[in-house]
């Protein structure tokens, strides 16, 4: 796209009204083909439905699902069939929500569900099995929401999770220094070179206003 277009582009959005989302007071409607977030599903006895075998990570294009299967321990099986999934991890920074994941696994382990939802559905989970669950739901407001949720029934630090992060977003930690930016690079430089002007002016005015031979 030509820099002509580029502005083409700006001045049709110009002529366009604002659109200000009063979110979560106000739910927009969400684009037809957005997917939301994955989700590990279970059976309604609570057993896993992954069986860890690695199907989804071997359709994914983008690479970014890494599962290692493991064999179902005899005294307390983790889902139905032999094996189930030990490890399931996704790289949000490289997913591309085409959803073929959801579309390749053959027990209907993953799902995509959004983030209001899918917290419905863990709040529901934590309050049914108060015995199985700590009532924490690790994701939902450390840095002020994570792109992860996570159920447990040990508390997270047992784990080996975080729980110093705080509520707030990393972006509002920054920001700060952020808007401090333009003052440093911009508005000092500009003084300091005015400054530098007003005494080179006044020292020239100094120079022609003495006497000839006489230096200051
Ligand atoms: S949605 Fe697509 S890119 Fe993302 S994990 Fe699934 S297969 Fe990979
Ligand atoms: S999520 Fe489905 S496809 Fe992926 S490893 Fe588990 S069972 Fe297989």
């Amino acid at each position: 796209m030509g820099w002509f277009s580029g502005f083409a582009v700006t001045l049709r959005q110009i002529r366009k009204g604002k659109v200000t989302e009063r979110f979560p007071f106000e739910k927009a409607p969400k684009p037809v083909r957005a997917h939301g977030r994955h989700v590990l599903n279970r059976y309604e006895d609570g057993m896993e439905k992954c069986i860890g075998c690695e199907l989804c990570a071997g359709v994914c294009p983008a690479r970014c699902i890494f599962v290692r299967g493991a064999d179902n321990p005899p005294e307390s099986p983790v889902s139905p069939g032999e094996r189930y999934g030990f490890v399931y991890e996704i790289n949000y920074l490289r997913c591309i929500l085409c959803g073929l994941c959801i579309e390749a696994c053959p027990t209907g382990a993953t799902l995509f569900g959004k983030k209001r939802e899918l917290l419905e559905i863990a709040r529901a989970r934590v309050t049914a099995e108060p015995d199985k669950y700590v009532q924490h739901i690790y994701g939902e407001h450390e840095v002020g929401g994570t792109g992860w949720l996570y159920l447990f029934g040990a508390a997270p630090e047992k784990l080996g999770l975080r729980t110093n992060l705080g509520t707030t977003p990393y972006p509002e930690l920054t920001a700060g220094f952020l808007y401090g930016v333009p003052l440093v690079f911009v508005l000092w430089p500009s003084l300091l070179i005015g400054l530098n002007y007003l005494i080179k002016d006044s020292k020239v005015e100094e120079t022609k206003e003495a006497p000839h031979g006489e230096q200051r």
